[in-house]
């Protein structure tokens, strides 16, 4: 793994106008959902900065390669079924290295603060009075969407959309008002609910959501392996299990997948012009 030239991306710092990574400061980024270069630019230059880099399971090693030799590494991942760090003891670490006047930057999957406890790490911060940055980066839920060619909106199908967790704090499904949830968005789109989405797809069913509406489980999304099945929401409980991440998505957006699966369509795909028929308003442009 080669760095970048020193010069270069000192250049596109100044042209940018980016800010210095100060020390005794931690930077909580998000490094994007899987392909490495849907890291933001102040991700990137976040980690050509660092003098510490914990960073999450989910994150590409190649980006660990943009950092400055001699920077400490320091795997601090978490996932589901596998033994992992505490929190506590990352946000422990976070404001111990600060404390010692380290450029500590905290590198995690997709954006910091989207069901990725980066709020909670920032408040353990703020409490000990260290100062902090946060560097948003692609979500899951809209990037790993978008490379299975599935819009999160489209003025067709859906004028909201709603990210929901599969499992709260203690595992369980997240108490929330499920009627509510499946009368209030057209799409919704699901984080961590593997093991979970049998259970909210049947209380989706009951409250009134069509059991063939079209869905999606998008695993690996953006990364080499990604994966992509088009199922109904009466059989998501079937088709779930699996030890990759994965993203659901709920909603009549699925279908535009038809017309928009660009990597499909890079490995010979036809793609459908029409994927939701051709009496749509937004076929006028
Ligand atoms: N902060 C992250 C989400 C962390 S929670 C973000 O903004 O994307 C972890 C969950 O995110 C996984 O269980 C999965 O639902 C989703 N996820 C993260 N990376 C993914 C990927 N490459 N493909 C599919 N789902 C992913």
């Amino acid at each position: 793994m080669t760095s970048l030239i020193p010069q270069q991306s000192h250049a596109l710092a100044d042209a940018l106008g980016l800010p210095a990574f100060d020390k005794g400061w931690v930077w909580l980024a998000g490094a994007g959902p899987g392909d490495p270069g849907l890291i933001t630019v102040l991700g990137a230059h976040a980690i050509q900065q660092a003098d510490v880099i914990l960073y999450d399971a989910l994150i590409d090693k190649a980006l660990l390669g943009l950092a400055r030799p001699g920077a400490e590494l320091v795997f601090a991942g978490k996932r589901a079924g596998v033994k992992s760090c505490r929190q506590s003891d990352i946000s422990r670490t976070l404001v111990a290295l600060a404390k010692k006047g380290k450029r500590v930057l905290r590198l995690k999957g997709g954006d910091p603060f989207v069901f990725g406890r980066g709020a909670e790490e920032a408040l353990t911060l703020a409490r000990a009075r260290v100062p902090f940055r946060i560097v948003p980066g692609v979500t899951a839920g809209i990037g790993g969407l978008a490379y299975a060619g599935i819009p999160v909106t489209h003025r067709d199908t859906n004028h909201a959309v709603t990210f929901v967790t599969g499992h709260g704090a203690d595992g369980k499904l997240p108490r929330l008002d499920w009627r509510a949830v499946a009368n209030g968005s057209p799409t919704l789109v699901l984080y961590m609910a593997r093991k979970t989405v049998g259970a909210i797809a049947a209380k989706l069913i009951e409250a009134g959501r069509g059991a063939d509406e079209p869905a999606a489980i998008v695993s690996d999304a953006t990364s080499g392996r990604q994966n992509v099945v088009v199922t109904s929401l009466g059989k998501l409980g079937e088709a779930a299990p699996g030890g990759a991440p994965a993203i659901i998505v709920i909603g009549e957006n699925v279908r535009l997948r038809d017309g928009l699966d660009w990597i499909g369509a890079m490995a010979g795909r036809m793609l459908e012009p029409w994927p939701l028929g051709r009496e749509k308003i937004s076929d006028a442009g």
